[in-house]
């Protein structure tokens, strides 16, 4: 089997979003996908990746994953080429599970369970209002995931008030009138419903410790990105300062991030973003890693409806799952515009895809839209980077040899 071509696909009602779709001789089309600078992301494959991925056997996840790490590291692995990198190995996992006639999770070591665990993040979009309900009544809203069978959500109590400030500092007065909702639905439903809290890293360590110690008496399922995951040091004296677990972290890229957070438990609960840490190949290993301090992991989402498809596959394959992110605004009011079938998700669970590799599609209609940018790559080439080695290249990399030109790609804007 052999890969031969690889489009992008980029929209404009949600720029952010990017679809690659890699073909092969045999007919597959993995779909793979990712999320934030899209033209920046397009760039990384369609200029270095996937030169190197025409001709390739798609089967060979791992050689290619480390291919396209060794592209990128030379100038800081993170970033658009990660996230590149993440959409490609995430349809090279699709097209494995369509070759294999089985879902991916059964590629990645089978069922754990018969169904996913989920919680839902408060967000908005089209008629589902979520962020507004929230700020008109917080335990309306609880209510209405407790009646749909959801056992836990997360939101943002403190995020206004880091950007009135700045996150540096924060008085207990401030704190109080942040945690109002906090306190309502806590007296309102009691234990009815998890509680998780997220400060989208805006937050200096000793503002961060005031927070999470005034947060403690309304028994949080976790702290997540007080603080930026930049300083091992400084999430464990966050989490020396508080009895509600840590939870990082998103913003982490790669094992190679994760392991010094999950090594000196830094990182008490596990949270990979499947598409922009490494695709499926990696968030497998990052959650074996985790495994191996038994320590929990939490699939992050909040983007793409591909997303949630293949972390639903590590979700189902790895023993230390806690519990899966989702968005029920997003689900509900925009996924299916682009993907058959849809998140299946059902009193409080998310169900396993079915049928083989990912189990789910992009729709021929997405192709369509006016608002569509397809670019596609369908040439082999040595592209040589000085110091870097492709070990599937005839000719032999040298230092001496000058970078050439990445071949043209088609670009169909409709
Ligand atoms: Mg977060």
């Amino acid at each position: 089997m052999k890969i031969t071509k690889i489009e992008t696909v980029r929209i404009e009602e949600f720029f952010h979003v990017l679809w690659v779709r890699v073909h092969t001789d045999e007919g597959q089309i993995g779909l793979g996908e990712t999320w934030y600078l899209p033209r920046a992301v397009g760039s990384v494959i369609h200029d270095v990746y996937s030169p190197h991925l025409i001709g390739r056997n798609p089967l060979d996840r791992e050689a290619l994953w480390d291919l396209m790490y060794g592209i990128a590291e030379g100038f800081g692995y993170a970033g658009a080429e990660f996230r590149a990198l993440s959409a490609v190995d995430t349809a090279l996992w699709d097209i494995a599970g369509q070759a294999m006639g089985q879902p991916i999770y059964n590629l990645l070591g089978g069922a754990c369970r018969q169904k996913i665990p989920i919680y839902n993040t408060i967000g908005s979009y089209g008629k589902y209002q979520d962020n507004e309900w929230e700020m008109r009544d917080p335990v309306g809203l609880a209510r209405s995931y407790i009646d749909e069978g959801i056992r836990m959500f997360k939101a943002y109590y403190m995020l206004p008030a880091a950007r009135s400030n700045g996150g540096n500092s924060i008085t207990y007065k401030e704190i109080k009138e942040a945690l109002k909702p906090l306190a309502m639905i806590r007296k309102a439903v009691g234990d009815d419903i998890e509680i998780a809290h997220d400060g989208a890293g805006q937050w200096s360590l000793p503002a961060a410790i005031n927070i999470v110690r005034a947060m403690e008496e309304y028994d949080l399922a976790w702290q997540e990105e007080m603080i930026r995951p930049v300083n091992v040091e400084t999430h464990l004296r966050l989490a020396q300062e508080t009895r509600t677990p840590i939870c990082a972290a998103e913003r982490l890229i790669s094992k190679y991030h994760f392991r010094e957070f999950i090594e000196r438990g830094a990182a008490q609960i596990v949270m990979p973003d499947l598409i922009w840490t490494g695709g499926i190949t990696e968030t497998k290993k990052i959650a074996t890693l985790a495994e191996t301090y038994q320590t929990p992991v939490a699939p992050h989402d909040w983007t793409g409806p591909v997303n949630v498809f293949a972390c639903a596959h590590i979700s189902m394959a790895v023993p230390n799952l806690m519990v899966q992110e989702t968005n029920r605004a997003y689900y509900r009011g925009w996924y299916d515009k682009f993907i058959e079938p849809n998140v299946v998700i059902r009193d409080g669970f998310l169900m396993p895809p079915e049928g083989p590799g990912l189990g789910t599609r992009l729709k021929k209609s997405v192709l369509e839209r006016s608002d569509a940018t397809i670019e596609v790559s369908d040439q082999a080439y040595e592209w040589n980077w000085p110091g870097f080695i492709d070990p599937g290249q005839k000719k032999s990399n040298v230092w001496s040899d000058a970078p050439k030109p990445a071949p043209k790609r088609s670009v169909r804007k409709r």
